[in-house]
This record gives structure tokens, C-alpha cells and sequence, in this order.
């Protein structure tokens, strides 16, 4: 059979990075006929370097910890990591006088073991609830140090499972809690906690709940996502749950109750993806190539990208 190459021009993709079509190579692929094949990560011994930095977390709020962490892995984190560093970089430690140590240490868990935080479902009843709230309490601090797309993402979903495995939602006192603290009306936990109060407005006697009504009217930021919210989602579905909606190429893992877009709560850039197509390489044929642009979510969630 013959194949079909796409090479990816896109900044900072190894030269090696293809798409496979399964099409004609007679004719220019199109772009819902494209099977992407990420290229292979790179290990950890590749990118990890061997320069470290001691980070000091805590002190302000609780008693401090060190942690001494690879340069490079801490800067792959991005955001709040990849700024400071160049101005830490030569001048000592890292200090974050307000954080808390054991946020840091599920971020070192992850540079590391690429484990991202999650509540067992083995998780005694009467801890469940705590370990909940520091889900989401890693998921604020994260999105407020601006972290790559993928450690929130995984978080969010990490989120989702954990409240769907204990049957739960956040409660209205922690919503509070993060629209208190989370500035940022962008937030997807922020819109997490929204949708979840708007889905139980029925199962729950928030209505009659003065707190729910405090809630509302203590800025018209929170009450312009509420109406977002009510507009966007009802108390049929279940928001905890990631529904590809028999998309063959969402990978998550299918559902037969009505959730949400596996995306729903994720962000994303749109990566504009230059490539080049390559046809005809196979018995005696000269290689035809095609230009071809395109925009695309990136999304561990989707095989291909239309
Ligand atoms: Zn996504």
C-alpha cells in the first residue's frame, strides 16, 4: 500500500514529525482525513538537565519547606516557573513565602512521575471531603500560576472523576470559597463550581438557601456566570461525567448518560498547524507534496483533528 506523509512544520517539532493519510495519493489530502501521530515525548533524562534550584515554599501561611528540583523541569511548568526563574536563576533560592509546601510537592510529583493529583477511590468517608477541596484548592493554584495547558487539563478531569467516583458536587460553601479566590472570571473552576450549583438547583433546596442568594448578589461577575451557566446547562446531565458523544476518535471512553464535552472544562490553545503533504511515494511515483494550514485544539483527548 502506499503511504502518504505529512511533515509538520510547526515551531519546535522534530523534523522526523509525520502525519500518515490513508487516502488516494493521487489527489491532495484534506484535512478530515488526516490521522495525527504525535511525535514520541521526550524522556525525562533528555529534557531534566543537570542543573537544580532550591525552591523555599511556605512560611507566610504555615511552616516552610525546601524542595530542590531539576532547572529545566521546573521551567517546563511554564507560566509563574518559566518567569521566575530568569530573574532566580543566579541569585539563590526561589521563595514562595504564600503557598503551601504540599501544593509543591504534587508539582514535583508531576515534573517527575508525571503523576497529576487525584483522591483515591479508597479513600476513607470521613476524608473525603478534605481531600476534595485540596483537588480543587491544586487546581486554583496551578491556574494562578498560569501552569501548562496539560497539568490543568489533567487536574480538571482528575476533578470530575473524583467527584463523580463519591457521588458528590462541590459543596455551595467551597463555591463560595472559589469565587472568592479565584479572581479571574475565566477560570474553568470557577465555571466548574457554577455549572455544579446550577445542575442541583432542582436535587437541592439551594432556592431557599440565603447563602445561595448572598452568593448571587455579592458582584455581578458571579451573577453573569450564573446566567451563562442556566443558559448553557440543566439538571439533565451530569457535569462530573466527559461525553464524547460517539465521536470514534474521542479516546476518553464512552458513556451512555448524557455529560458534558470532554473539553467543557479544559482550556486550550488553537495551534495553527503548517504542514506538508506528501503523496505518491510508493512504486516508481514521484513524491507530490501539498501545503496545507489549518487551526486545531491541542487535546490528549482526540486521535484526530478535523
Ligand atoms: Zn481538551
Amino acid at each position: 500500500m502506499t503511504s502518504i506523509q505529512v511533515a509538520l512544520q510547526g515551531k519546535g517539532r522534530p523534523e522526523n514529525d509525520y502525519i500518515k493519510c490513508g487516502t488516494d495519493p493521487q489527489t491532495p489530502s484534506t484535512s478530515t482525513d488526516i490521522v495525527v501521530v504525535p511525535a514520541p515525548a521526550p524522556s525525562l533524562s533528555d529534557i531534566m538537565g543537570c542543573q537544580v534550584i532550591r525552591v523555599i515554599v511556605g512560611g507566610n501561611i504555615g511552616p516552610e519547606k525546601s524542595f530542590t528540583v531539576h532547572s529545566n523541569l521546573l521551567v517546563s511548568l511554564g507560566g509563574h516557573f518559566e518567569q521566575k526563574y530568569i530573574v532566580h536563576k543566579d541569585t539563590g533560592p526561589m521563595e514562595l513565602p504564600n503557598d503551601l509546601p504540599e501544593v509543591f510537592a504534587k508539582l514535583v510529583n508531576y515534573v517527575y512521575a508525571g503523576t497529576v493529583p487525584s483522591v483515591l477511590a479508597t479513600t476513607p468517608l470521613q476524608d473525603q471531603a478534605s481531600a476534595l477541596v485540596k483537588l480543587c484548592q491544586f487546581y486554583a493554584t496551578i491556574e494562578k500560576w498560569n501552569l501548562v495547558e496539560e497539568l490543568l487539563n489533567k487536574t480538571m478531569d482528575s476533578i470530575q472523576d473524583s467527584y463523580h467516583t463519591f457521588k458528590d458536587f462541590p459543596t455551595l460553601d467551597l463555591c463560595k470559597k472559589v469565587f472568592t479566590a479565584v479572581k479571574k472570571e475565566e477560570s474553568q473552576l470557577r465555571k466548574f463550581c457554577m455549572a455544579s450549583i446550577v445542575t442541583n438547583l432542582k436535587d437541592r433546596p439551594l432556592a431557599k438557601n440565603d447563602h445561595f442568594f448572598t452568593l448571587l448578589e455579592s458582584n455581578g461577575a458571579i451573577l453573569r456566570e450564573f446566567v451563562a451557566a442556566v443558559s448553557k446547562f440543566d439538571h439533565n446531565q451530569d457535569i462530573r461525567v466527559r461525553d464524547g458523544n460517539g465521536d470514534p476518535n474521542f479516546l476518553g471512553g464512552h458513556v451512555t448518560i448524557r455529560g458534558v464535552s470532554p473539553c467543557q472544562f479544559h482550556v486550550h490553545k488553537e495551534v495553527r498547524e503548517d504542514i506538508l503533504v506528501r503523496c505518491g511515494t510508493g512504486e516508481g511515483r514521484e513524491p507530490r507534496e501539498y501545503p496545507f494550514s489549518g487551526l486545531r485544539p491541542e487535546c490528549y483527548f482526540y486521535r484526530y483533528f478535523a
